[in-house]
């Protein structure tokens, strides 16, 4: 018993605090007398079908599993708040950071990205690192993870991206070519590969690693003056990551071993927390920036763009039960808050329609009204669907109307910005923009020497299984990062220089 964790304990510690063992009862609430026994006919008869109890409860158990994730499946989820510790009123109203001291009520969520829900959390894969603001202004969700780019700057190419993670459509197998065809096809995701195949493409948990909105934002002052923004939160229990023999034991020993260090470590009071940073860029600066400062493969340079200290989230308590707080909260970019709003980051854009969808695929019609995702306060015009739990009394259901039905918000009206929007409409292909600068700068500037000799032999241990043109054409995209990085892959390869030179 000495060596149980908090998480082994946690029935133990439910019957401690369960004070009586209450008599079971149907879902309507009427007491059972026999939970252990069917209604039959005769001992050996068969069952009667005014054995209500047993047939509510199995048509029930079948309709537990409500359609999982299909990104970002599995995952940990726990609760706390952020503090604002510094003062950026000057770039943004919204009442989060309203004042120095303050403390909002958040919701988090970690997970693996390409896996399913029962899959292993120690592979390399971005970590999903989601945010939950429960503001006196509606919920805030600053959808990111642990890195500060992403594979792709279109979102046309996102379901296909995805695709390339999850299992081949004949052999239900991964497969060794579908990653390598597609991100070599596409050299913009050269930038993530590489912080993907570096040491920290796998964390060791969810609490030593550092967490980023990724997309462009804009602030708005109470003014009505903006900035474009991003959003940083670095980790207070230090940079932590596994090494490949170790993740590849635990995720045969005990692939659950994330979402276990975050709940035993919150059961222990040790608290994790983050410290939550801005960084800034005006309008003009956007207009002379030599690259797209809406490009989701691109970071904003620390140098140019400092980080700006605006406060801290701490999560200090696990959850009572996890689907009901963890399976069904629904994250969503494109719940914004007044004095926080989209940059025209495409990617971004692209995610303010499909996480609003997939969760009413998911959780129905009304998901904003389960208890974890309900803002303090709703006043619309939606009205009835599936599960309409708070469905506004007898307030009028159209607008406009003349009987006290909510109206429009004067409080909040400077907040939201006027822009001009301008150009051909055409689909442009970003296929060919600046793919690899900024590799090159990781590679040679941010990585130390074992960093990169690590890196080298985490893309040769993936790449060796693909075909061999795919990767002779990884090999030439990694040539453009860095000519001798180029090399010592096709070197790891076994790739003849006479191959490389046919390309
Ligand atoms: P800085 O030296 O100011 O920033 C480098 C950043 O790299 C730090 O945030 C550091 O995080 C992070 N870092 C260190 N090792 C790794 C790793 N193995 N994987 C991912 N990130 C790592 O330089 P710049 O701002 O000019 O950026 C230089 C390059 O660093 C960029 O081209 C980009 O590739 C990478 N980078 C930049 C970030 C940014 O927002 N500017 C953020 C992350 C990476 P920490 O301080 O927590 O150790």
């Amino acid at each position: 018993m000495a060596s149980r964790d908090p998480a082994a304990n946690q029935l133990i510690k439910y019957k401690e605090t369960a004070k009586n063992t209450l008599s079971a009862t149907t879902a309507h609430g009427t007491p059972i007398t026999d939970k252990d026994a069917t209604l039959t006919a005769g001992l050996r008869g068969p069952i009667l079908l005014q054995d209500v109890p047993l047939i509510e409860e199995i048509a029930h158990f079948d309709r537990e599993r409500i359609p999982e994730r299909v990104v970002h499946a599995k995952g940990a989820g726990a609760f706390g708040y952020f503090e604002v510790t510094h003062d950026i009123t000057k770039y943004s109203a919204a009442k989060v950071f309203s004042q120095i001291g303050k403390k909002t009520p958040i919701a988090v969520r970690f997970s693996t990205v390409g896996g399913e829900s029962g899959s292993a959390d120690t592979v390399r894969d971005p970590r999903g690192f989601a945010v939950k603001f429960y503001t006196e202004d509606g919920v805030w969700d600053l959808v990111g993870n642990n890195t500060p780019i992403f594979f792709i700057r279109d979102p046309v190419l996102f379901p296909s991206f995805i695709h390339t993670q999850k299992r081949n459509p004949q052999t239900h197998l991964k497969d060794p070519d579908m990653f390598w065809d597609f991100i070599t096809l596409r050299p913009e995701s050269t930038h993530q590969v590489m912080f993907l195949f570096s040491d920290r493409g796998i964390p060791d948990g969810y609490r030593h690693m550092n967490g980023y909105g990724s997309h462009t934002f804009k602030l708005v002052n109470a003014e009505g003056q903006w900035v474009y923004c991003k959003f940083h939160y670095k980790t207070n229990q230090g940079i932590k990551n596994l090494d490949v023999k170790k993740a590849g034991e635990l995720s045969g020993s005990d692939p659950d071993y994330s979402i276990r260090d975050l709940y035993n470590a919150i059961a222990r009071g040790d608290y994790p927390s983050w410290t939550f940073y801005i960084q800034v860029m005006t309008n003009e600066q956007a207009i002379k920036c030599p690259f797209n400062p809406f490009d989701l493969t691109k970071v904003w340079s620390h140098s140019e763009y400092p980080l700006i200290p605006v406060g801290k989230l701490v999560l200090n308590k696990n959850p009572q039960n996890y689907f009901a707080e963890v399976e069904q909260v629904a994250f969503s970019p494109a719940h914004m808050v007044p004095g926080i709003e989209p940059s025209p980051d495409k990617m971004l854009i692209g995610r303010l329609f499909s996480y609003g969808d997939t969760h009413r695929h998911r959780l129905g019609a009304n998901y904003l009204q389960l208890p974890v995702n309900c803002p303090f306060r709703t006043a619309n015009y939606q009205r009835d669907g599936q599960q309409a739990i708070h469905n506004q009394g007898g307030a009028p259901n159209y607008h406009p109307n003349s009987f006290g039905g909510p109206t429009n918000s004067a409080e909040t009206k400077i907040l939201s910005t006027v822009f001009s929007v301008g150009g051909d409409a055409k689909r442009y292909d970003t296929g060919d923009e600046d793919n690899f600068s900024q590799a090159s700068t990781f590679y040679r500037k941010t990585l130390t020497k074992e960093q990169q000799d690590r890196l080298v032999s985490n893309i040769v241990g993936n790449l060796k299984d693909a075909a061999d043109f795919i990767q002779l054409r990884a090999v030439k995209n990694f040539s453009q990062v860095d000519a001798s990085l180029g090399e010592r892959i096709a070197e790891g390869l076994k790739i003849q220089k006479k191959n490389q030179a046919s390309l």
